[in-house]
């Protein structure tokens, strides 16, 4: 694609980078059949494609984001769904990043947008006030009817769809603290604790930690770890999310230089994708650029790294598991085959649903600020598990767990929450009805 950048322009290193994944998009329109919301709504202005011009015309004649240019980015759910179909290699994740942190600083969103999203980023990434939000979801849930009436309250209603109405209790794995390998020593890694995850379902990390240890596994839960950043970074909030990139590439690196990291593990692959770009996010930072792009080096989702320590197999089951691959992991980390492998390995029947390659719409906290499209969404998911007859749902992060646990009665956990148990861990408890099956 042709570009008419000024050089003043691209002195600007954001928009140098930009203007070079512009001119790499050739306009075949190949990505708009992946797209989901192009899928969803048909429009070409909300496909990856339509996008793409939207984003030229304003960064190139210097505007400031308009309502119509902010609408189709907020549709847009950074699933990068297009950048695995593109054959020209547009590296439409960071042209997005670019324009929403373009959008956050030259448009004035309305009154109720900017509370909610003000709401959202100082409570998500803080496990404490996301704990004690969730607790007053009881107060505000007999006005949900009425909120989904109002469209400037319909994410307040979505998100107290979301809220679970039971807590679990705190895990003591979540503690920064050393878990000793219970078995002969053959690595010795980080957890990335995380933010919402710990809250909504810390089976997942101590699911973790219990099978990395029965392996021989030294892991190390590190003190002053904070959220990877991933919510206000698709928020465009770049500082806050910067901030939370520079705290846990301290605190890893003191981790490093302390007693060495053969790997940091993230069991939410939406951290994972971002972790793995911290060494990118921060590269114009003399201070933190070759830090990080150490930390990104050795971040791993937990099947990554499973995977290379040669598990033995199992005899089948007879369970069957619908593998449903998260976007950040399949399109944002590109791995696409080792949890699937793992699952098979640990004697699981493994299915894949149909447009695996599409979002079930959670997206970060896009199931709270396009309630409607998440909703189609997710419905279209669930319908194609669904026909796959499994007994249980697999997958990757939490955000995916959340939305689709929402729409089917069938269990759905954590990929590690299955190998723990495959691997000598006691039952997970969302599958006691499977108990029959499992004898
Ligand atoms: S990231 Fe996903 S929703 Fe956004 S343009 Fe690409 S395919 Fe479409
Ligand atoms: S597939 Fe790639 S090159 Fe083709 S229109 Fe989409 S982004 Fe551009």
């Amino acid at each position: 694609m042709q570009t008419n950048f000024t050089p003043e322009q691209l002195a600007d290193p954001h928009v140098a980078e930009s203007e070079a994944i512009l001119r790499k998009c050739v306009h075949c329109g190949f990505c708009t059949a992946t797209c989901p919301t192009y899928v969803t709504l048909g429009n070409e202005l909300d496909s990856p494609r339509g996008r793409i011009y939207l984003i030229k015309d304003m960064l190139e004649n210097g505007r400031p984001a308009d309502a119509e240019v902010v609408t189709h980015i907020d549709r847009c759910l950074s699933c990068l769904a297009c950048t695995t179909t593109c054959p020209s290699g547009v590296d439409y994740m960071h042209l997005i990043d670019h324009a929403r942190v373009h959008v956050e600083n030259t448009y004035k969103r309305p009154l109720m947008d900017r509370l909610t999203r003000n709401v959202l980023a100082a409570v998500l990434p803080y496990p404490g006030r996301f704990r004690m939000a969730l607790r007053l979801a009881d107060l505000g849930r007999p006005f949900k009817g009425l909120f989904r009436r109002i469209p400037a309250l319909k994410a307040f209603a979505a998100m107290l769809d979301l809220a679970p109405r039971r807590i679990p209790a705190q895990s003591p794995f979540a503690k920064p603290g050393l878990h000793p390998p219970q078995a002969e020593r053959r690595g010795r890694v980080a957890i990335l604790t995380g933010c919402a995850q710990p809250v909504l379902d810390p089976e997942i990390n101590a699911a973790t930690i219990r099978l990395l240890t029965r392996l021989g596994v030294e892991v190390v839960v590190p003190q002053g770890e904070v959220c990877c950043g991933s919510l206000v970074h698709h928020m465009g909030r770049e500082e806050q999310a910067l901030a939370a990139a520079r705290t846990n590439v301290d605190v890893w690196i003191g981790e490093i230089e302390a007693g060495g990291l053969d790997a940091i593990i993230i069991t939410a692959s939406g951290c994972g994708t971002t972790i793995k770009d911290y060494g990118h996010m921060l590269r114009l930072d003399p201070s933190y650029a070759e830090k990080a792009v150490r930390v990104s080096a050795l971040a791993k989702d937990i099947t990554e790294y499973l995977a290379s320590l040669d598990l033995p197999s199992h005899m089948p089951r007879g369970i069957t598991v619908a593998y449903h691959s998260a976007c950040s992991m399949q399109h944002g980390q590109k791995i696409t085959m080792a949890p699937k492998l793992l699952l098979k390995a640990a004697g699981f029947t493994v299915r894949d649903p149909a447009e695996g390659h599409l979002c079930c719409g959670s997206a970060g906290t896009y199931n709270i600020m396009q309630p409607e499209i998440s909703a189609e969404l997710k419905a279209r998911k669930v319908r194609n598990i669904e026909a796959t007859r499994a007994d249980v749902i697999a997958t990757g992060n939490i955000g995916c767990i959340t939305q689709i646990a929402t729409g089917t009665g069938i269990p759905i956990l954590h990929t590690v929450e299955l190998l723990d148990w495959a691997y000598g861990g006691d039952m997970p408890a969302k599958l006691k009805g499977l108990q029959q099956a499992a004898a």
